[in-house]
């Protein structure tokens, strides 16, 4: 793992100052659970928590991914940073002074370069709405936007004209090519940039650790399109982000729910009226890199749409989404023509607030909305709605909750449950072929041999007293599997050292390993440990190298015998019973 340059001393200063429990809740919810905590993977889409943290020793690791580390990697990971870029961004919060050479911030990547622009334009946007933004001040008023909403989502405006963006930022040492990179300007065809955003409303769209990676912008007059995103670039790509995350983050928790709305206007009205908890799709359909975004929160979502087709169909995506990551999900629809912001002005919290008490859990919202379409009065509206049903039922990963379906389905159409379930069954006969199991063989010697060295890595992690007397008896040679053998050759010369300490000496693989043994519950009882550890010091010293032995002469007598090399075959014998005596003597 490449560390970069800087000093160990800085290295540690960081580590030390960084609460890695603060760092990682940024972007999950972490439970605690004994002396460490633990919570759904940022690194892999998965339904229970296998994230675990352990702020005793700074690390994380994820029995799910594999993703493991301390602060840096967990940085790097998360942000998609170098480790130098990791170092600065920790070092730049905690206090502590990383030095790099005039060239090396040059070489400072061009993502980190992007976001410095965007950081810049930001500033510029925000001043312009102060001094000739009256336009959307009056924009902002008028759709009764309070300043403090203003100021809290970082609104800003894009002056009219073709450079005024441009200008400032080219006088800040910002290249043109690099605005265009952030999205901010666009080629012009005669040579030179212009600005992409003009006279605009903009919302700065911020990811968790607060720097914007990108800007949306609403037209103030009749200019098209009505909203303007940024495009996708290094620093933003379009579904892994959600608008106001950040600022919603823990409302989302402390409620353990999140609402889910289509528009910017929609967040800034919620939040103002006190539903903090809300955020924006960014487009009219929800991801599936959103939906475990907002797992990674909160276990329930509602979701607040237009009851017109598209907000319709972006519902039903968004609850299929929600269903396949198994987050409780509610729709609540609003009145026709009514957004969540127009429904908060005419109507109030208080009525918005019923709106999602009343949300209806999502099997029902899909009841409810496919009975609207085929009239389940008539037989074959009937039946089309069995079987549009049944097809979503088909989809519960759950079966408990499938079964719930059911039920609700065969009371809200009067036919028998059993009737129902037949149906299924039939379907499920002539539909899909069931899946191929998969037999995985592993050889049970070399397993016996994996779990002996992993028995007492582990041990030598967990209980730093145990290397010196290991030590003694057993060198890293003894370890067959590279990484095991990497790891044993540090921790054996290494009698005190912390766990996080070892990881500088080691590769990718072998550091990787070192962390996830730090997780690893113990693979004995306390009362096994010393009688497991001289079995499998044993096992790997002894019985494992002499089999191997046995296997390596009992080929080689036969090869002699079939040669018919008398001499060969009696030194041969000879070693051959040695060994065996040995053996017995041992035992
Ligand atoms: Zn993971």
């Amino acid at each position: 793992m490449s560390r970069g340059w800087i000093s160990g001393e800085v290295k540690e200063e960081i580590r030390r100052r960084t609460d890695i429990i603060a760092m990682v809740s940024a972007h999950v919810t972490l439970k605690k659970s004994g002396r460490r905590y633990r919570g759904l993977c940022p690194f892999h889409q998965e339904k229970t928590p296998s994230f675990h943290v352990d702020p005793e020793r700074g690390l994380f690791h994820c029995f799910g991914c594999g993703a493991g580390g301390d602060v840096f990697d967990f940085a790097m990971r998360s942000a998609n940073l170098t480790f130098m870029e990791a170092a600065q961004e920790l070092g730049r919060r905690a206090g502590v002074e990383v030095e790099t050479s005039p060239d090396a911030a040059e070489r400072a990547s061009e993502r980190e370069q992007i976001l410095r622009a965007l950081d810049a334009a930001r500033g510029y946007f925000r001043a312009s709405l102060a001094s000739a933004g009256r336009k959307a001040r009056a924009y902002l008023e008028r759709r009764g936007v309070s300043e403090e909403i203003a100021g809290r989502f970082h609104l800003g405006y894009a002056p009219p004209g073709w450079d005024g963006m441009l200008t400032a930022l080219q006088a800040r040492g910002f290249p043109p090519a690099v605005l265009e990179q952030a999205g901010l300007v666009a080629p012009r065809a005669g040579g030179g940039y212009y600005d992409v955003f003009r006279d605009r409303l903009i919302f700065p769209i911020l990811d968790l650790q607060d720097r914007v990676v990108a800007f949306g912008g609403r037209a103030l007059d009749e200019a098209e399109p009505k909203y303007l995103n940024s495009k996708e670039t290094l620093a933003f790509s379009k579904g892994r982000v959600l608008y106001a995350l950040g600022a919603a983050r823990d409302a989302i928790r402390e409620r353990g729910e999140v609402l889910v709305v289509e528009g910017y206007m929609d967040v800034l009205a919620c939040h103002q009226f006190g539903f903090r908890n809300a955020v924006a799709s960014l487009g009219t359909a929800l991801t599936t890199d959103q939906v475990g975004l907002l797992r990674r929160f909160a276990p329930r979502a509602v979701l607040i749409y237009d009851p017109d087709q598209a907000g319709a169909a972006a519902a039903e995506r968004g609850l299929a989404l929600c269903e396949e990551a198994e987050v409780s999900v509610r729709v609540a629809v609003l009145p026709s023509g009514e957004d969540p912001d127009a429904h908060l002005r005419r109507h109030g919290a208080e009525a918005f607030g019923r709106l999602i008490t009343g949300a209806l859990p999502m099997f029902e919202y899909r009841l409810e909305a496919a009975a609207l379409r085929h009239g389940p009065g008539l037989r074959e509206g009937k039946l089309a709605l069995v079987d549009e049903m049944l097809d979503a039922i088909q989809t519960v990963a759950n079966p408990v909750r499938a079964a719930e379906y059911l039920r609700a389905l065969a009371g809200r159409l009067a036919l028998p449950e059993e009737a129902l379930r037949q149906r299924l069954r039939s379907r499920k006969r002539s539909g899909r072929s069931p899946e191929q199991q998969q037999a995985a063989i592993t050889p049970s010697d070399n397993r016996a041999r994996e779990e002996a060295e992993r028995l007492l890595l582990h041990l030598m992690v967990a209980e730093p007293a145990r290397r010196t007397d290991l030590a003694r008896v057993l060198d890293a040679d003894a370890f067959s599997d590279p990484a095991h053998r990497a790891l044993a050759a540090v921790l054996l010369v290494s009698p005190d050292a912390e766990a996080v300490a070892l990881r500088e000496g080691l590769d990718e693989s072998a550091s990787a390993l070192l962390v996830r043994l730090a997780f690893e519950p113990p693979p004995v009882t306390e009362r096994d440990k010393d009688r497991a550890a001289s079995e499998a010091v044993r096992y790997l010293v002894h019985t494992r190298p002499e089999a191997v032995e046995r296997e390596r002469l009992w080929v080689a007598l036969q090869a002699a015998q079939t040669r018919g090399d008398e001499a060969e075959l009696r030194r041969l014998q000879a070693a051959y019973s040695e060994l065996i005596t040995a053996g017995r003597r041992r035992n």
